[in-house]
C-alpha cells in the first residue's frame, strides 16, 4: 500500500482526468479529492471527511453506494463468472435483464435490447440502427440526423456528432455523417422539403438537457414531437441516460407525456450506478429490417467487448428488485417536494423530479466551479455545468439530507458570492 501522499504525486505523475484542465490538477499546492468508501449518499474521502453525494457520482447512482442487495447480486454473480462474449453466445443475467427492460416500458412497442457498455454507444447504436434500417428498406436518401440546439449525447465522434455545444464537440466537426441541428420543434417545420425528405431520425433528450444546464423544455413538446415524427415517419430516439430510472420522477421521462419511442437509450443508473453497461430498446420494426441471409448483408455488424456484462447485467437486475421491493417510485413525490420548496427562491431555480438547479448570473465564468469547492466544506459533493449549480443525489436520499445538502449549497453560496 502507498500512504495517501505517495498517491497523490503518482495520480499527477501519470493519470489524465476526463474533463479535467490537468495543468491545475497537477499544481503542487492542489490536494486531489480521493474517494475511498461510500454508504448510501454518504462519501468518505482519503481524510476521512464525508460529504453528501450531491450529483449521484455523475448522474448515475439511484439506490446509494454499497447497498446490501446490489453487492450480494454482484457477488453471487461473480462465483459464477464475471464476463463472457455476447457476441456469439447468451447468458441468463442478460435474458432476464432484457425482458425486464421491455416489460418495464410502457405500451408493447419496445420488444428488442441491444447492451453496449455506455451512454455514448448506447446513442451510437441507435443511430447507425435508424440509418442502416433506412438503407436497406427501401428510403436510402434518409442520411440525416436531426438534434436540438444545446443537446449533449456523449463523446464518442458519432455521439458527439449530435451535440450542440460547442464545448464537447472536440474539433468541431461533424464524424461521417450529416446532422441538421434545431432550436426547437417549431423549426423543424421550416425545413425545406428536401431536407425533411432525408430525416433517418429525431434524437432528443426528453424533457430536460442535461448537459446544457438543465434546460426543460415546455411541457407538451415532446408529445408534439412525437406526433411529428410519426406524420413524417421518421423515427424518434430519446435519450434518456441522465433521465432513465425514476430520475424524473417516473421511472422513464417519456412516460410524463405518453410517449413510447422508436428507440430508448439507457445507461447511467441502468445499474444503480455500479458498473458500465448500456442499453439500446427498439421496436420489432426495426429489428424485422435487419432480418435476412447473412450474404444478404442486412445484418448490424456493430458491438463491443464487455456489451451486455455478466456482472453488469446483474447488477441490473438486482437495482430493478430494488424499485420494487423498496417502493422507490412511491417514496419520491414527497423527496421532489421537499427539495423544490427548500430551492425555490434561489436565482433563476428549475425541477424536474429528482433533478435541481438555480444559475448565478454572474461575470465570473468561475463562480460555479468555486462555490461546488467551498460546498465541500459544507459536506456537500457537485459539479457545476459553468454558473449553473445542481442537486441531484441518489433516489435513496432522505428529506433529513435533502435538507443538508440544501442548507451546504446555500452556506458555500453565500460565502463565494458575499462582498469581500
Ligand atoms: C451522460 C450522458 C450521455 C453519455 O453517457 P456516457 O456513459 O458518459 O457515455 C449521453 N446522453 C446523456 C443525456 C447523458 O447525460
Amino acid at each position: 500500500m502507498f500512504p495517501v501522499t505517495d498517491l497523490t504525486t503518482l495520480d499527477k505523475r501519470h493519470l489524465w482526468h476526463p474533463f479535467t484542465p490537468m495543468q491545475p490538477w497537477c499544481a503542487a499546492d492542489h490536494v486531489p479529492l480521493m474517494l475511498v468508501e461510500g454508504s448510501a449518499c454518504a462519501l468518505k474521502d482519503q481524510f476521512g471527511n464525508e460529504y453528501l453525494d450531491g450529483n449521484a457520482s455523475i448522474w448515475t447512482n439511484i439506490h446509494g453506494h454499497n447497498h446490501p442487495v446490489i453487492n450480494a447480486a454482484i457477488t453471487e454473480q461473480l462465483g459464477k463468472v464475471a464476463h463472457t462474449s455476447f457476441l456469439g453466445f447468451t447468458h441468463e443475467p442478460a435474458i432476464r435483464l432484457a425482458k425486464e427492460l421491455v416489460d418495464l416500458v410502457p405500451g408493447d412497442k419496445l420488444t428488442r435490447a441491444f447492451f453496449t457498455d455506455n451512454g455514448s454507444t448506447a446513442i451510437e447504436s441507435a443511430v447507425r440502427m435508424a440509418l442502416q434500417y433506412w438503407k436497406q428498406n427501401g428510403r436510402p436518401q434518409r442520411d440525416t440526423l436531426v438534434a436540438f440546439d444545446r443537446a449533449y449525447h456523449g463523446d464518442t465522434l458519432g455521439a458527439a456528432s449530435l451535440g450542440g455545444i460547442p464545448l464537447f464537440k472536440g474539433s468541431g466537426n461533424d464524424f461521417g455523417y450529416r446532422v441538421i441541428t434545431v432550436p426547437s420543434l417549431d423549426a423543424l417545420d421550416l425545413l425545406t422539403v428536401d431536407d425533411r425528405s432525408r430525416i433517418a431520425a429525431v434524437v432528443i433528450e426528453p424533457l430536460i438537457q442535461g448537459a446544457a444546464g438543465m434546460r426543460l423544455w415546455p411541457q407538451g413538446m415532446l408529445k408534439a414531437l412525437d406526433a411529428w415524427c410519426a406524420t413524417q415517419d421518421v423515427f424518434l430516439i430519446l435519450d434518456e441516460v441522465m433521465t432513465g430510472f425514476g430520475r424524473t420522477g417516473r421511472m422513464f421521462a417519456c412516460e410524463h407525456e405518453s410517449v413510447v419511442p422508436d428507440f430508448l437509450c439507457l445507461a447511467k443508473g441502468l445499474t444503480g450506478g455500479y458498473l458500465p453497461l448500456a442499453v439500446t430498446l427498439t421496436s420489432e420494426r426495426v429489428f424485422e429490417g435487419f432480418l435476412g441471409e447473412p450474404h444478404e448483408g442486412r445484418t448490424f455488424f456493430y458491438g463491443h467487448s464487455y456489451a451486455g456484462s455478466q456482472l453488469g447485467c446483474a447488477a441490473a437486475l438486482a437495482s430493478l428488485r430494488i424499485f420494487r421491493e423498496e417502493r422507490v417510485l412511491e417514496q419520491l413525490s414527497a423527496k421532489i417536494a421537499r427539495l423544490g420548496e427548500l430551492m425555490a427562491d434561489l436565482p433563476a431555480f428549475r425541477q424536474c423530479g429528482m433533478i435541481a438547479a438555480m444559475t448565478v448570473d454572474s461575470p465570473d465564468l468561475s463562480l460555479g466551479a468555486k462555490v461546488c469547492l467551498a460546498a465541500r466544506n459544507h459536506g456537500l459533493l457537485t459539479r457545476p455545468i459553468g454558473n449553473t449549480l445542481v442537486l441531484m443525489p441518489p433516489l435513496c436520499v432522505t428529506l433529513e439530507e435533502i435538507e443538508r445538502m440544501v442548507a451546504a449549497l446555500r452556506a458555500a453560496l453565500n460565502e463565494v458570492t458575499a462582498p469581500q
